[in-house]
This record gives structure tokens, C-alpha cells and sequence, in this order.
């Protein structure tokens, strides 16, 4: 049994450079159509062990794709799945107010980054009745949906772009499976910890890259020949680099570990096997997505108060719905993300508080 093999791939001049540590150099370990937008290598950096795309999308592609596969995964998931997805959502965020608030941690200004249906916020404000929340998109409809829904405010842009008048403004920012998809992860980290006041929190989750990549290389080994992505994975992270990036731009790890490995004894990550490739790219059109599908998008009726309308969301008794929400969130084995093994990694990184980085300034 192979375990955790290191890539084959040749080592080749990159179209750009690594975007955490600027090597030039990397190992081609795959290919990917973007649906029939763009093809681009999978380069895996020998230095800092970051896995991305080369050449990187552009903002006109990732939007184009990203509405492709919102349209395409609707047709497959339905609106049934999608109401109980923001319930879960709804869950999980009550499970992670829960553990801030054990920790005598209260936030009052929260910025989510790619908020989704807004529920993962909805369950923190159920912690936190006082909560502000501010969300950020680049879709128009996104952000309508989090305002009427949710009474949220709304920033439109994109992580990677600072905007200088949020600096300093947020204790709290979360990005759940968003930094995999932004073009320039270092940006978007000083963006983070310059956006957060001192002493602020950064909660992420994230797959992790090795087994995210995994059926992208399997498709390079077995059938040399570009596999298909439809959902704009454009990261890969490794557990070490990703936390020696946050670190470099001024965070520090608070929580910090994958869990889920469901994937894993599948075989992602590590064993070599047809059955877990990716199909070889038929360079599925992405217009082919767009037009007819998002009248029945839009008719969609999501009702909060009926989302909301479960037995174990009470108010008045908000420990029965802690209890129920651990129950179903609760992870029990945690691995620590150098390791890359598991399927996701969940991060709660800190920016120092002010008496901190005057010490580390050496000022007091
Ligand atoms: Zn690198």
C-alpha cells in the first residue's frame, strides 16, 4: 500500500509565479478544463508545498464558471436539499457561537467572505442576539438574499481587493470553503488580518488540497489527458503552508485541524486507483448552463421563519439547541493539518491583541 507518496509530475517554468512564496519553478501534476472556458496546469510548488492552478483564472472566467456550476448543481441537489443545507448551516453555526462563547468569547462586529444562503451567520446570531453582520460578495443576487432575509449588511467584493475604509473594523471574520477559491491567497490573508481589530478572529474551513487534488491527478497519471473542474477550486492547500502564511501576515493559530475522514479511507490522498479519477474533459459548455435555468432559481421560496420551524430551535431554550446541533457537528477526531490527511481543515486563527504587538515590537 502506497501512503502519502510525493507527486510525479515534471518540474517545469511556471506561466506565474507561486502566489504565497513567488518560485518560478514547479511540479506539473495535472490538467484541468474549467468547464470550456479555460485549461490550465496543476502546479505543485517544491517550496512551499502550495498547490494551484497555472496560468490562474481571471475574474470574467471564475464568474462565468461559478454561475455555470450554480445552475448545474441546482439541477442536481433541487430545493429540498437546499432548504435542509441552510438548516445545516444554521447548525453549524450555533455549534461554532457555542464553542466562542465557551471560551468567554462574544463578538459584535462579524464579516463573512462568501456568505452562501447567509444560515451559518444566521445560527452565530442565535448565539449572539447582538451581533452586527456584515457579508461580502461579488453576485448581486447573493448579497440581495443575505439583506432581505437575513437584514445583514452588504459589502460587494471580492477578498482579494482591500477596501480600506473596513480596516480595523471586524472581531470576528469567516470564510468557510472560500480561500480554495480566490486568486491571490496571500492577498486575501493581509486583507483578513488588516480588516480585523487587534485581538479579532479568523475562522475559515477549507479542504484539504491533497485529497481535493487527488481525482485531478489521478486523471494526469492514468490518461495524461485534462480532467474536468466545474466548481472553481483554484487552491490546494497544504496543512503547513497555509499556516505558516497566516502566521507570516500576522495570525495565530487558536484551532487549527482536519476532521472528516470518510474520503480518506476511500482512498483520496493516497491510493492509485482508476475508480477515484476524474473523467477525462468532454470541455462541458458553461452556456449551455445559464440561459431558461434561473427563472426556476429565482421562484424558489425560502421562508426563514419555516426553515427555522424545528423542534429543537427554541429561544427560550437555547442549551436543547446546542445539544442537538453537537450532536449532529460534533467532530471527534481532529488530525493536525501538516499531516495532510482528511478531507477538511478547520482553522480559528487570532490577530494579536494591542499589548501583544507592542511587545513584539519591543516597545513596552
Ligand atoms: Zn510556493
Amino acid at each position: 500500500m502506497k501512503w502519502q507518496t510525493p507527486f510525479d509530475g515534471k518540474v517545469i517554468a511556471r506561466e506565474e509565479s507561486c502566489r504565497i512564496c513567488h518560485a518560478e519553478k514547479g511540479r506539473k501534476i495535472g490538467t484541468v478544463d474549467y468547464w470550456d472556458i479555460k485549461t490550465c496546469s496543476i502546479v505543485s510548488c517544491e517550496n512551499c508545498g502550495h498547490i494551484q492552478l497555472d496560468p490562474m483564472l481571471n475574474d470574467e472566467e471564475t464568474s462565468k464558471g461559478c454561475f455555470a456550476y450554480y445552475v448545474e448543481e441546482f439541477s442536481r441537489t433541487g430545493t429540498k436539499e437546499q432548504l435542509k443545507n441552510c438548516e445545516r448551516n444554521f447548525r453549524r453555526g450555533v455549534v461554532f457561537g457555542y464553542h466562542l462563547k465557551n471560551r468567554h468569547i462574544s463578538p459584535r462586529f462579524v464579516l463573512e467572505l462568501g456568505p452562501g444562503s447567509g444560515y451559518f451567520a444566521a445560527g452565530l446570531q442565535f448565539v449572539f442576539p447582538a451581533v452586527e453582520i456584515t457579508v461580502m460578495d461579488i453576485n448581486t443576487d447573493v448579497l440581495e438574499f443575505n439583506r432581505e432575509h437575513h437584514g445583514f449588511q452588504t459589502i460587494r467584493g471580492i477578498p482579494d481587493n482591500f477596501i480600506s475604509r473596513y480596516q480595523n473594523k471586524f472581531d470576528l471574520i469567516i470564510a468557510r470553503d472560500i480561500i480554495e477559491h480566490v486568486t491571490d491567497i496571500s492577498k486575501v490573508a493581509e486583507n483578513v488580518s488588516q480588516y480585523l481589530m487587534a485581538g479579532g478572529l479568523f475562522h475559515f474551513i477549507t479542504p484539504n488540497g491533497r485529497e481535493d487534488i487527488w481525482k485531478h491527478y489521478l486523471t494526469a497519471k492514468f490518461e495524461n489527458k485534462p480532467s474536468e473542474l466545474l466548481i472553481n477550486h483554484v487552491n490546494y492547500f497544504d496543512g503547513k503552508g497555509l499556516k505558516k502564511l497566516l502566521v507570516q501576515k500576522g495570525l495565530s493559530p487558536v484551532d487549527y485541524y482536519t476532521y472528516t475522514f470518510k474520503t480518506t479511507l476511500r482512498g483520496y490522498g493516497w491510493r492509485e486507483k482508476r475508480t477515484l479519477m476524474n473523467p477525462v474533459s468532454e470541455k462541458l459548455k458553461a452556456d449551455d448552463y445559464i440561459p431558461g435555468k434561473t427563472e426556476e432559481l429565482k421562484s424558489t421560496e425560502f421562508r426563514k421563519a419555516e426553515i427555522l420551524d424545528k423542534w429543537y430551535i427554541r429561544t427560550k431554550a437555547k442549551w436543547l439547541t446546542y445539544i442537538y446541533c453537537l450532536y449532529h457537528h460534533f467532530s471527534i477526531i481532529k488530525i493536525s493539518p501538516d499531516r495532510n490527511i482528511g478531507h477538511e481543515i478547520y482553522g480559528l486563527f487570532k490577530k494579536p491583541s494591542q499589548t501583544n504587538q507592542l511587545q513584539a515590537n519591543g516597545t513596552t
